[in-house]
């Protein structure tokens, strides 16, 4: 049976950017199309190119060969889940080569997601407030997505805009937490690395580290990092209140992550301002709620 062709717009090594595995590399496959359209989508019009499976597979290949070792494989768009034919074949062969794998994903398409949540490591799950992205909301379709995506290591992000509304930011906050309190058994962390693949494990010290493959003897490690500038006085207001309440290990973190206009999100002070309270407000409901800025966009690198 002929392999499926996907629109690929790129494939790169680089530092990964966003949300909790920030600055490990990674290897990027970036699908083309997405089924929603959000105002501020910096990656749309890209062009793909037609990629098979071999073609594909190739050109990972010697992407680690050349900038490896990777961590991960990091699907990425675009929306990944369109291409669910395509990636059905795709992630058993990179689990063959014992990559691991990251899914970049607008966290909409759940019934994709069902199809290839066991060959998938991590979930880097968007929300989607439609005061923000001007599209409609996306609540239901995000919780029955989230109930699966708990299953593996997960975290959320939330790109956010001077125009969120609280009210849609605290619903988003209250369906998250449900979720976690109603799918992820109490006393197991959504931490679960190679090879395991269901809740087995109550103890997260009985749970296996992930080793990272050893360095190739002359491997290129340069990625072409840009003059970098580092983050200073962001005068983010206190989101610190008194003790937060940490209780049974269980860690779905929510990224708050500054958009993007004329200037990038973190260079604006009003907008790191309204971040820390929107972090006071989500700490109301959630366990771990952080502030991070798209660390590729500091660095000035792909
Ligand atoms: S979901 Fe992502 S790729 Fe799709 S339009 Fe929104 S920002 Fe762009």
């Amino acid at each position: 049976m002929p392999h499926q062709v996907a629109a690929v717009s790129e494939i790169f090594s680089s530092l990964q950017g966003e949300g909790t595995h920030m600055g490990e590399r990674h290897m990027f496959l970036r699908f083309e199309a997405c089924n929603i359209h959000c105002e501020y989508c910096d990656e749309l019009g890209k062009p793909g190119y037609d990629f098979d499976l071999d073609a594909t597979l190739e050109s990972l290949k010697r992407l680690d060969k050349e900038f490896g070792p990777h961590s991960y494989v990091s699907l990425t768009g675009g929306e990944p889940l369109l291409y669910v034919s395509f990636l059905k074949d795709l992630l058993p062969k990179l689990k063959e080569m014992r990559w691991r794998t990251y899914l970049e994903t607008n966290g909409i398409l759940w019934q994709a997601l069902e199809q290839v949540i066991s060959w998938t490591d991590l979930v880097a799950m968007d929300v989607k407030p439609a005061s923000v992205t001007k599209e409609r909301s996306f609540l239901k379709e995000h919780e029955a997505f989230l109930k699966i995506a708990v299953r593996k290591e997960t975290f959320i992000k939330m790109v956010c805009s001077k125009e969120i509304d609280l009210g849609e930011f605290k619903e988003l906050c209250e369906m998250i937490q449900n979720v976690i309190t109603r799918h992820c058994p109490t006393g197991a962390i959504p931490i679960l690395w190679n090879k395991i693949n269901k809740w087995d494990c109550e103890d997260p010290k009985e749970i296996p580290r992930p080793s990272l493959r050893a360095p190739q003897s002359g491997a290129k490690q340069s990625l072409g990092l840009g003059t970098g500038s580092a983050i200073s006085e962001l005068g983010i207001a206190s989101a610190s209140t008194g003790t937060l309440p940490r209780n049974d290990g269980i860690r779905i973190p929510l990224i708050l992550q500054p958009m993007s206009g004329e200037i990038e999100g973190h260079e604006d002070p009003e907008l790191m301002r309204l971040l820390g309270e929107l972090q006071t407000v989500g700490l109301g409901i959630l366990q771990d709620v952080r502030i991070v800025p798209r660390l590729h966009k500091i660095l000035k690198i792909r």
